[in-house]
């Protein structure tokens, strides 16, 4: 079984989809670069800050997308 500890498992970094080693030398990991993570972070935490900082579900945004989801033009 020495073969497969060999093997280096690879993961698909979820920002930018590179294939990248699952090692301790990895310290992003499951990300390929620092970067990457900072990037996913990122983009996390200006989703809930921006849910946090303004009214998102606004009942007339949702009713006027609705009604164009139900006319099927989104266009
Ligand atoms: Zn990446």
């Amino acid at each position: 079984m020495s073969q497969s500890n060999q093997r280096p498992l690879k993961v698909a970094c979820p920002q930018c989809k590179t294939k990248v080693e699952w090692s301790e030398q990895n310290p992003y990991r499951p990300f390929c670069s620092e970067r990457c993570k900072m990037l996913d972070l990122g983009a996390w935490a200006d989703e809930s800050h921006r849910i946090a900082g303004e009214p998102a579900m606004d009942e007339h945004n949702i009713e006027e997308w609705l009604a164009r989801a139900e006319r099927g033009d989104d266009r």
